[in-house]
């Protein structure tokens, strides 16, 4: 804690000091957490939008700490990136999904993999020794990536892009729509899917104007013979105006929340029948 000149406490200072200290906890805390399986993983479904079966479900990572309760990915996330703490992090969500994924054959596994993780230069071997280690077929893994990665180093990024291709894998670009010419990046590099952020998706309900970005993004995804996903859908105008557009999948509140593995099967049976 810090005086400022008039001899009154310094809010900002203060703040600021108490923040960095909480980093600093909780990446120690984290790095404990890690072995100490704190971290679990939910998985929320993906829709054919037309059939309204579950074609794959998207893995995602939460953290329940002993004393502090469940922490959100958006708060953890960024200091396990900033610690380096992500890479053994995303190795465990990577075998721990696709272990999960072997046990329901009918369905795709989506896995986040952060800008961090992908370019630690073992991603490849990461991903396949997943695959080996679990027996999971590699067409049934797709890892979400954000086109912030392919900012930095283009060349380095796509060499990584074709090595994660070659494996068999599928690759789709997450958050699309979010950064810098998309576009460009979508024809250049070998991305399988689209996945609409949900800024896009809950601009539909807003305006005429929503709509038709949304409309783009799904004709080009066309004209390039991608799959396109969207995500965040909430209402059923949304959805209604996804399927009449052709929207390949569906993900969101509306249709199914992140649920923990056990809850898999009965949503399964449910809509694939
Ligand atoms: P994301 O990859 O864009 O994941 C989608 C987020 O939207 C998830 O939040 C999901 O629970 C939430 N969501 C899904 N449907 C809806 C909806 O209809 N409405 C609203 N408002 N939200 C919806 P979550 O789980 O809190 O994750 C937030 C972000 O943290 C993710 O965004 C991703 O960037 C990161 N993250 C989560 N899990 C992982 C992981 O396993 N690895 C990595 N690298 N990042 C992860
Ligand atoms: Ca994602
Ligand atoms: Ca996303
Ligand atoms: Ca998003």
């Amino acid at each position: 804690s810090k005086q400022n000149g008039r001899g009154t406490y310094s809010f900002f200072g203060a703040a600021m000091n108490d923040r960095i200290a909480m980093h600093r906890a909780l990446i120690h805390e984290m790095r404990h957490g890690i072995t100490a399986g704190e971290f679990f993983l939910e998985y929320q479904p993906r829709f054919d939008t037309r059939a309204g079966t579950v074609r794959s479900v998207e893995a995602l990572v939460r953290w329940s700490h002993p004393e502090r309760g469940r922490i959100a990915p958006g708060d953890f996330i960024p200091l396990a990136e900033r610690s380096g703490l992500i890479v053994p992090l995303g190795r465990w969500i990577l075998e721990t999904a696709c272990r999960m994924a072997v046990l329901l054959p009918q369905i795709g596994i989506s896995v986040n993999v952060s800008p961090v993780q992908f370019r630690d230069d073992m991603l490849v071997e990461t991903v396949e020794a997943a695959l080996r280690q679990t027996g999971l077929a590699p067409g049934r893994l797709e890892l979400e990536i954000t086109e912030g990665v392919l900012l930095e180093d283009a060349e380095r990024a796509r060499a990584t892009l074709d090595r994660l291709k070659q494996l068999g894998v599928k690759l789709a670009i997450d958050d699309f729509g979010t950064g810098y010419s998309s576009m460009s990046y979508l024809c250049d590099y070998p991305f399988d899917v689209i996945k609409i952020d949900r800024k896009f998706i809950s601009g539909i309900d807003g305006s005429e104007n929503g709509k038709a970005v949304v409309q783009a993004i799904l004709s080009l995804g066309k004209a390039l013979g991608l799959s396109t996903t969207a995500e965040g859908v909430e209402t059923d105008s949304q959805l209604a105006a996804l399927a009449a557009d052709h929207c390949h999948e569906v993900q969101g509140f509306l249709l199914s929340r992140p649920v923990p593995p056990e809850r898999l099967p009965q949503i399964l049976a449910k809509a694939n029948g």
